[in-house]
């Protein structure tokens, strides 16, 4: 008998027939001899709906009520999924994040998890029943309610598969899974079957939109298989293993496996000229950077045969943190000691993601050939061990993304059918 954990965002229980809908699949997933386990998200946009009524009543709202009010949209989905599952014969129980046994810090808006004692959801289950768990909130050592931070109810749904050992934590949202590529510019993009938790992590933060990051790290630490799919069809998803579970749909073959390929053309680049070259010059600026609060991505570093002595320093970062950071490079400019800082905000990031690249040399040739094949000029370049990633002009990045996704071969025989999903 398995134990299966499954979360439904916001999307799927939109309204009632949603939430009738899912309550369905609740209770298939438990008749075909299943302990079920469900978080829920609060129904549609509920939450974006409750902080405008906040922001419509002051322009501070305290963090401690904000968690109070945010947490009563998966009260709602919960009791009313409970409903509809006990409805259909199954009795099933609500239960709220500090009924179920989420323990958070007191961090409110963006608490972290410090234990999770699923003692009532274990007695549901030993009774053959079905517990639902309000996604997203927690309780912490004042016994006040908090909340995880936005689409935080998938690190819930994994914290609790991890506690009760789960089998699957299956992550339903409107889209069937991942896709090789966005297939809104790649019309060839192809379902993909499995990834590694590092891959999936790589892919979310260069721009493709999977999963809270939070909830893949927690999954990668407690070794929780992950299913990412479409509550609005039976098809498989997307699977998210570590990486000896991932060789079942690969083969244990050596050859690299190319899984996908991000884009992100959120990133500006900053580039700042003549910085003496001597210890301690990279320390400082990127020291002044980080206080100025950015989180910066590629880093490239060269000193000109022609200019012994001086630096050119090129990194990337978020387009709405450059201003903070310019400014806060020219306050230091007499001891940073540079010339110049040249921004360039028409950027983009492609990267390739797949395990084993940079033992294949011939995989980053590939991909810079594609790319020159197509006249497309190549601005910075990092790897790492499963990722290669490139700036582009950001006007170049749809054809790269195409012409990169032919050359590994990754083009499905059929268009990609592109829903309106929002992933959630
Ligand atoms: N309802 C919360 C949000 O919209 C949490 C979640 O959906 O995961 O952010
Ligand atoms: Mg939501």
């Amino acid at each position: 008998m398995a134990l299966i954990v499954q979360k439904f965002g916001g999307s799927s229980v939109a309204d009632a027939d949603g939430i009738k809908r899912v309550a369905r699949r609740i209770v298939d997933t438990h008749k075909a001899g299943n302990r079920v386990v469900v978080v829920v998200s609060a129904m549609g946009d509920t939450t974006d709906d409750l902080i405008d009524l906040a922001a419509a009543v002051t322009t501070e709202p305290t963090a401690r009520e904000m968690d109070v009010l945010l947490s009563a949209g998966e009260r709602i989905s919960m009791a009313l999924l409970a409903m509809a599952v006990t409805d259909l014969g199954v009795p099933a129980h609500a239960f709220t994040g500090q009924q179920a046994g989420l323990h958070t810090d007191t961090v409110y808006g963006a608490a972290s998890i410090v234990g999770v004692v699923p003692e009532r959801i274990g007695r549901v289950l030993k009774n053959n029943e079905i517990a639902i768990i309000a996604g997203f909130q927690g309780v912490n050592r004042h016994n006040d309610v908090t909340t995880l931070g936005r689409g935080g109810s998938d690190t819930t749904a994994v914290a609790f598969a991890a506690a009760l050992r789960a089998d699957v934590c299956e992550i339903y949202s409107d889209v069937d899974g991942v896709l090789t590529a966005d297939p809104r510019i790649c019309k060839s993009a192809r379902h993909i079957a499995a990834l590694t938790y590092e891959e999936t992590l790589e892919m979310a933060a260069h721009g493709t939109k999977i999963l809270h990051l939070r909830a893949v790290e927690y999954a990668r630490r407690f070794d929780v298989p992950l299913h990412v799919r479409s509550s609005f069809s039976n098809k498989e998803g997307t699977w998210i293993v570590n990486e000896s579970t991932r060789s079942r749909w690969d083969g244990d073959n050596e050859a690299p496996i190319i899984s996908g390929i991000s884009h992100d053309t959120s990133q500006a680049k900053i580039t700042v000229t003549r910085v003496p070259d001597e210890p301690g010059a990279a320390a400082r600026i990127f020291q002044v950077v980080a206080d100025a609060g950015s989180s910066i991505d590629m880093i490239v570093q060269n000193v000109p045969v022609n200019q012994p002595g001086q630096a050119t320093i090129s990194f990337t970062l978020p387009v709405p943190e450059i201003k903070r950071a310019v400014f806060a490079l020219e306050r230091a400019r007499e001891e940073l000691g540079f010339a110049e800082i040249i921004k360039d905000d028409g950027v983009g990031i492609l990267s390739l993601i797949g395990t084993g690249m940079r033992s294949h040399p011939g995989v980053t040739a590939k991909f810079f050939a594609a790319l020159a094949e197509a006249g497309i000029n190549i601005d910075m370049i990092s790897t790492s061990e499963i990722r290669i990633s490139t700036v582009l002009a950001a006007a170049d990045v749809p054809e790269a993304v195409r012409v990169v996704h032919k050359a590994f071969d990754l083009d499905a025989e059929d268009e990609a059918i592109v829903y309106g999903g929002t992933g959630r």
